[in-house]
C-alpha cells in the first residue's frame, strides 16, 4: 500500500497524525507522509485516517 497527502486539500487539522503517527507528520502546517510505502502493520490506521480526514486529502494507491 502507498499513501500520499494532497497538499492543496489538507487543512492541517492534525487528525491523521493523531490516528497514525508512524506514517503522518506535520510539516509547515500540512500533513506529510513519512514513508510512502506503508508497512502492513500500519495499513489499518492509514485506512482509518483516510476515512476520518475532513477534506479527503489522504489518497491510498
Ligand atoms: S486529517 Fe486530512 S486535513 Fe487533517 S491534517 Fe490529515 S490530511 Fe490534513
Amino acid at each position: 500500500m502507498k499513501v500520499k497527502v494532497d497538499q492543496d486539500l489538507c487543512v492541517g487539522c492534525g487528525l491523521c497524525i493523531n490516528t497514525c503517527a508512524d506514517i503522518f507528520e506535520m510539516k509547515d502546517d500540512k500533513a506529510v507522509v513519512k514513508a510512502k510505502a506503508v508497512p502492513p502493520a500500519s495499513e489499518d490506521c492509514v485506512k482509518q485516517a483516510k476515512d476520518e480526514c475532513p477534506v479527503e486529502a489522504i489518497i491510498i494507491e
